[in-house]
């Protein structure tokens, strides 16, 4: 059963409220301007439902409109704050010189006053109020600043914290100010008594999805005596001011859940809220040790929790989360390649970590207590898959399960990390206990520290494959954190500058071997590690000599550019045309390469080694195509000029029907692999499906043998979402495997994914 925790984008609809909405579309479905019999009875109901909602947001007076949602309120308000500003404007009248808002509304508010000011050739300017460290605007600001805005927007509450505005402070620095007052109630309406009447509020704009009626369903109040102008002119219904035939499916759902907020039984009472809260923060606490709340609890709406785990991303928790059937939001953007982090708690002053990865939970006053003690226990059993995997900071060496089972400790050979497109791995030989990591970063020592400690591995060597350009080496900061597990031969005595032990040829990890290879250019010192299994290759560590679409730069002062060309022949010599090569940066998600692959798309390199190109041709080609190069998209700079890659835009989707067909194709048998990160398969596992499990940063060990799969053998990948499977599909298929694919949509859309389920507390029908 799905866990739905994310009340506060949109919630599911009561089933009071679904059954009234079904009725006017089946039997009550007429026009509420029809004079007739069907129209009276719409009208009817029309009237009722705005009845009920004056009496639920305390406004007796005023106007009160149906809106398609609080976006459209928010225009309307702004819109008719702004064409009044802009007749005393052109009656001569000195305006006032901004428009604020607070720095924690909702986009749809700062966005709606740019669009107006500019449509309306106001030209104000739209200055967002500073708030504190608690959320709460800044009142000293405010009542500075008062006298000179027009319009001021203060959210009731925040959508992402939860955050209460002191509605009766923001009231008292306006008070004689002459400014116009809007407040975005969406995240108060049914959790707050706003009571609109008896305060200086101008416009209240409301939204239905957020509280168990459908979307598409809002209101917006206006009091009475506040400019009005209407953004929709037409047929003249709601009294002219919001024209359109009325959403009655809407507006009697809207007017089931008022009905059930008048009349008790559906919603929990403030002291079960708080509970549940309780319940659900002390779960966090157990999971997540560490986990700060970035909302103080005093001052917030009880049904919203805003979190942040030291050490811990947000896109991490919300895998996590989605595995263990939880439905959680990130408090920030994610799609970027660079997750943005939340504006909220970035206006709030927190620290950038805590701004870049907090998660909401917000559940619903309607929500069956029960689904909460199943929230609990399921974020108990997210934080122990977490410990069980060596993930969290206070995971120790695990042995054990839940269950007491033991846990096999056997990490992959390879693994990867990244940070904003640099790369870091680990080789653990999982027989001798021995590894290596390879090209450290700064912010992976905890991470690493981490990882290394809870499996109790021998750290061999710490290696950097050059000294990097872009950030200092923590190598030594690695070998500082785990002195117990440091091998004498890692010692900072007895290695050189790039970690590599004193007088040794070959680091032995076991039944694997690493060995060094000498290939400056990027820079002077710049150094392969060769990986072998008996007298196999099994990959090469570059650097950022050869990255998947690009060489390194090598206009660095440290660089040896004539060195560069000869450098590349030598790796040839020693890695062939399809040795797998593991890069220092992969900006593009695309894991690894071959000599092969790039020389395919990159002609300098190609030249060069098939002789067309001198040492001194390749180093002047490399330099023109240097020239100013921009920072990446992770605004981090470049190590090297990229080409596109070639096939970027290529579909590797494969719809569920397509899937299901090819399971059934008795001839195809395809290879299924789930790249899902091991705490992640361990909350949902998908035994069904049978698949191979290589998560995303083991993926490079195994696209060796998916590469000598017969050509028309397909291999789907499939993931939560379906982004991290589109990444191995395309980077199996640069590497030569065509049959490639991706499970579009991931879990999410298979059929087998567990079915929503919402279940309320004393549904009053
Ligand atoms: N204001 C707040 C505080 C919100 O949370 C939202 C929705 O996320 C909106 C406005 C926009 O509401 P709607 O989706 O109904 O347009």
């Amino acid at each position: 059963m799905e866990i739905y925790l994310d009340a506060n984008a949109t919630t599911p609809v009561l089933p009071q409220a679904r059954d009234a909405a079904l009725s006017v579309m089946a039997d009550a479905f007429g026009n509420p301007s029809s004079i007739h019999g069907s129209g009276l009875k719409a009208r009817a109901r029309l009237d009722e439902v705005r009845a009920t909602a004056r009496r639920v947001l305390g406004a007796p007076t005023g106007q009160l409109l149906f809106t398609s949602g609080a976006t459209e309120g928010i225009q309307t308000a702004v819109l008719s704050a702004l064409t009044a500003l802009r007749r005393r404007q052109l009656a001569g009248e000195a305006l006032p010189a901004r428009l604020l808002y607070g720095a924690t509304e909702h986009k749809a508010v700062p966005e709606a006053l740019k669009h107006w000011n500019a449509l309306l050739g106001l030209d104000r300017e739209v200055v967002a109020i500073p708030v504190g460290q608690d959320g709460r605007h800044d009142l000293v600001w405010l009542r500075a600043h008062a006298a000179s805005a027009g319009l001021v927007c203060t959210m009731a509450a925040n959508n992402e914290t939860g955050v209460i505005s002191d509605l009766d402070g923001i009231a008292d620095a306006l008070r004689g100010s002459g400014a116009l007052w809007l407040v975005d109630g969406v995240q108060a309406l049914g959790k707050l008594p706003l009571q609109l009447g008896e305060r200086a509020i101008d416009y209240a704009p409301f939204s239905g999805h957020k509280l168990y009626a459908p979307k598409g369903i809002g209101m917006l109040y206006v009091r009475e005596g506040a400019p009005f102008t209407p953004l929709m002119a037409g047929g003249g219904q709601e009294g002219a001011l919001r024209s359109g035939t009325e959403n009655m499916a809407g507006i009697a759902a809207l007017g089931a859940v008022l009905d059930a907020l008048e009349g008790g039984g559906t919603f929990a009472s403030l002291s079960q809220l708080l509970d549940r809260r309780q319940r659900l923060a002390d779960a966090l606490r157990e999971a997540f040790p560490g986990v700060v709340f970035n909302a103080p609890f005093d001052i917030s709406l009880p049904t919203t929790l805003n979190v942040s785990v030291p050490g811990l991303g947000a896109k991490l928790l919300l895998d996590l989360f989605d595995a263990a059937g939880l439905r959680v939001s990130g408090g920030s953007a994610c799609g970027a390649a660079k997750a943005a982090p939340s504006y909220v708690l970035q206006a709030m002053g927190l620290p950038a970590w805590r701004a870049a990865s907090a998660v909401r939970l917000s559940f619903g006053a309607a929500d069956a207590d029960a689904t909460i003690n199943e929230a609990c226990r399921r974020l108990r059993a997210c934080g122990e898959s977490l410990r069980a995997t060596c993930q969290t900071p206070a995971s120790e060496r695990v042995s054990a399960d839940a269950t007491g089972t033991s846990v096999p400790q056997r990490p992959d050979l390879l693994t990867r990390f990244t940070v904003d497109g640099a790369c870091c791995y680990v080789v653990t030989d999982a027989d001798s206990g021995r590894c290596v990591v390879v090209d450290p970063l700064p912010e992976l020592t905890g991470t690493l520290t981490q990882w290394l400690r809870c499996r109790a591995l021998t750290l061999a060597a710490v290696l950097d494959t050059h000294s990097h350009g872009d950030h200092a080496s923590s190598a030594q900061a690695l070998r500082d954190a785990l002195p117990a597990q440091l091998a004498e031969e890692a010692w900072p005595e007895r290695v050189d500058a790039l970690g590599w032990p004193l007088g040794s040829e070959v680091l032995a990890l076991g039944a694997h071997r690493l060995s060094r290879l000498a290939i400056p250019g990027h820079t002077a010192d710049s150094t392969a590690y060769l990986l072998h299994a008996g007298g196999e290759l099994l990959a090469a560590f570059v650097g950022d000599t050869v990255m998947p679409g690009a060489l390194g730069r090598s206009d660095f002062t440290q660089s040896a550019p004539q060195a560069f060309g000869p450098s590349l022949k030598t790796l040839e010599r020693n890695v062939g045309p399809h040795g797998l090569l593991l890069p220092g940066h992969d900006y593009d998600d695309r894991f690894a390469t071959t000599l092969a692959v790039e020389c395919a798309a990159q002609p300098l390199l190609d030249g060069v080694l098939k002789g067309r190109l001198s040492a001194e041709a390749f180093a002047i080609g490399k330099g023109v195509l240097e020239h100013d190069l921009a920072p990446t998209e992770y605004q981090t700079m470049a190590c090297g000029a990229r080409v596109a890659c070639t096939r970027a835009g290529e579909r590797v989707e494969l719809d569920v029907a397509s899937l299901e067909a090819l399971l059934r194709d008795r001839g195809a048998t395809p290879v299924l692999v789930d790249v899902r990160e091991a705490y992640e398969a361990r909350m949902s596992p998908t035994e069904e499906l049978s698949p191979e499990a290589v998560p995303l940063s083991a993926l490079v060990n195994a696209l060796p043998r998916w590469r000598a799969l017969p050509a028309h053998t397909p291999v789907v990948f499939f993931c939560r979402s379906g982004n991290r499977s589109a990444q191995a599909a395309r980077a199996l298929r640069r590497l030569g495997h065509d049959q490639a694919w991706s499970l579009a949509g991931g879990l999410a859309l298979w059929p087998g994914a567990r079915a929503v389920t919402t279940s309320f507390d004393a549904i009053a029908i």
